[in-house]
């Protein structure tokens, strides 16, 4: 894997613009006994990112005609479902990680692996900038140093961060749980709050305003960290804090007027219920104004008052945001006024060639789909009267659910009306076998629907399932160039080379304390108590990226029913 790493970094040495590049040599030593001619030929795919998307496109990659160089400035991988049960104990944070060198090594493949931070895309030349992510022993400075890579393919695959919405004071007063270190420090906040709360000489009032534990975000982990929480408490601080157990006080403040409020109304509903037994306060229609260093000022809906509360330690778990890199990136391709990185159905970055964008940065484009469903309509207006009866359009929708999974989605879910019952509600209902529309009034239907109709949602489901498709792409890049598997193409002749990305919706879990999981599966299938959990721990097992960190997670779990948790804080 070296010898790709020297032909970058000739490259780069020469057509550097930049003052300070390095050699690659200086980020692995023994890459040049491994050069071989053969490298340079390959196309160079680079990688940016080793969470769920990028890690996912790499365990499936198995072309060796590439020559692949990741780019990430965390050389390990982070299982973020279990993210939640490392901030209270119930398993460790070393259970969840796996270095990326272990998952790249087993590849048959010319993959290296580069410890940096991309810090600007330059799709015009082909190139990208990146920064070292700790400083190199030989240099005293703290600032990494900086390269260049240039690539034939690029994969964006580097996340989000957390959206603070502007909120002032959330930096610096409160904490995130997104990264490995983050759930580190909760735990050990938690436990030094525990300590703190039980020194003498402290009135009940100070005490009370240590162990308040806020929770800003009623979403799944919002959520699973105040059961995780609720579960510490009383399993373990019972048995090790008892003088100040019955001062925690766990709040969640929620924005909207439900916890959960992607999930089920069912769920959402036991969710609910759950908490006000458990004794856990749910804030709803609350909206956060501002933190200082022992106050959280909150807002009702609808009214002019603020509130403020003392605080022991705050969660912030709203949402995410898109980072530096993307919303430069955003802005030089034109996508500035976009929510997340706009790709179509292939993953391709719109306006981009040979960048291809996956996971939490990147968004398939909605639009389009009304643009493409509108072509199907004029296909199927054979005549050309301009108008189709509502009858053969339904008839026709096969044809885009087919194309479509969104659509489809949409349309089972019942979240919003039936996209027929739109159309004939803007013809004052009449029956849809007699019923005519017209290309304009389609487009507006369409228009509702794509409104309504849901990006897909960022999760790690959907971050891994695209990373397989597109190493699949990839793996058979050739071989579909001369037989094109996809679908005809609406504009030019041809078929596409693929299939487009199928999103498969797997279920999903919201855990809540006490060993009961409410798991929502396809076909709106829900099941709430100890047998989701039991499913939780199966499919949370099953799903790790190795047989070592299995093996870690679960002997914590049996460590943790047998001993309890460990309360060091260490
Ligand atoms: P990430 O997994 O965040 O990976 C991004 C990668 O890019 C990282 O390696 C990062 O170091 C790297 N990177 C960042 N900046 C740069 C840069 N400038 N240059 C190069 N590399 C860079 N989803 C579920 O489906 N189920 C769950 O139960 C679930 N639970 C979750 C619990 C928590 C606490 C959190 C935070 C998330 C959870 N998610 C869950 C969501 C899921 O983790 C994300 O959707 C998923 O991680 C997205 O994958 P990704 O590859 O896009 O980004």
């Amino acid at each position: 894997s070296g010898g790709s790493l020297i032909a970058y970094a000739e490259a780069n040495t020469n057509n550097s613009n930049r003052g300070h590049v390095a050699h690659a040599d200086a980020i692995t030593s023994n890459s040049i006994a491994h050069a071989d001619a053969n490298t340079s030929k390959k196309k160079k795919v680079v990688v940016l990112g080793t969470g769920w998307a990028g890690m996912s496109f790499l365990k499936n990659l198995n072309n060796s005609t590439y020559d692949v160089k990741v780019v990430s400035p965390r050389n390990f991988f982070v299982f973020t479902p279990l993210l939640p049960s490392v901030t209270c104990g119930k398993v460790e944070a070393r259970s969840i990680v796996e270095p990326i060198r272990n998952i790249i090594r087993k590849k048959n493949i010319n993959v290296s692996y580069c410890e940096a931070e991309c810090i600007k895309i330059d799709p015009a030349s082909k190139k990208i900038y990146c920064r070292a992510a700790r400083a190199t022993l030989n240099t005293n400075s703290k600032q990494g140093e900086e390269f260049e890579v240039d690539y034939d393919y690029l994969i964006i695959a580097v996340g989000a961060q957390v959206n603070t919405f502007n909120t002032p004071g959330v930096e610096g007063n409160c904490h995130f749980l997104k990264e490995i270190e983050d759930a580190q420090k909760i735990r050990k906040n938690v436990i030094e709050s525990f300590e703190k709360a039980s020194l003498p000489n402290l009135s009940e009032e100070e005490r009370k305003k240590i162990l308040h534990f806020v929770v800003v975000g009623g979403g799944p982990t919002g959520v699973e960290f105040s059961g995780e929480l609720r579960d510490f408490v009383n399993e373990d601080v019972l048995k090790l804090y008892p003088t100040v157990q019955h001062l925690v006080k766990i709040t969640v403040i929620e924005a909207t007027d439900h916890i959960l409020n992607m999930f089920d109304k069912r769920i959402t509903k036991f969710a609910e219920s759950k908490f006000l037994r458990d004794d856990i306060d749910v804030k709803l229609g609350s909206m956060v104004t501002k933190i200082t260093e022992n106050e959280i000022s909150t807002k009702a809906k609808g009214s002019d008052k603020t509130t403020s509360t003392p605080y022991g330690m705050v969660l912030w778990s709203t949402g995410i945001g898109q980072r530096p890199l993307i919303k430069d990136f955003m802005k030089q391709i034109g996508q500035g006024n976009r929510r997340a990185l706009a790709t179509d159905e292939w993953l391709r970055v719109e306006g981009c060639d040979n960048v291809y964008a996956l996971g939490d940065c990147a968004t398939i484009n909605q639009r389009k789909v009304v643009e493409d469903i509108a072509e199907i309509f004029k296909r199927a207006d054979k005549d050309n009267s301009g108008t189709l009866t509502v009858k053969k359009f339904t008839d026709i929708m096969d044809d885009v659910i087919a194309r479509y999974p969104q659509v489809k989605l949409y349309m089972k879910s019942k979240r919003v009306r039936n996209f027929v019952d739109i159309l004939t509600e803007a013809k004052g209902n009449a029956a849809k076998e007699t019923i005519e529309l017209s290309i304009e009034e389609f487009k507006t239907a369409l228009s509702v629907v794509d409104s309504k109709m849901k990006n897909l949602p960022a999760t790690a489901q959907v971050a891994n399932q695209q990373g397989a498709y597109l190493a699949k792409c990839f793996n058979r890049m050739e071989e579909c160039e001369k037989n094109p598997e996809g679908p005809p193409r609406f504009r030019g002749t041809g078929r596409h080379r693929f299939h487009p990305f199928r999103y498969r919706h797997l279920g999903q879990f919201a855990p809540l304390g006490g060993e009961k999981t409410a798991a929502q599966l396809p076909g709106d299938w829900v099941s709430i108590g100890h047998s989701s959990q039991w499913l939780w721990y199966s499919i949370y097992a099953s799903k790790q990226v190795s047989w070592r960190t299995r093996a870690l997670v679960v002997s914590d779990w049996i460590r943790r029913f047998i001993f309890g948790r460990d309360a060091s804080g260490i």
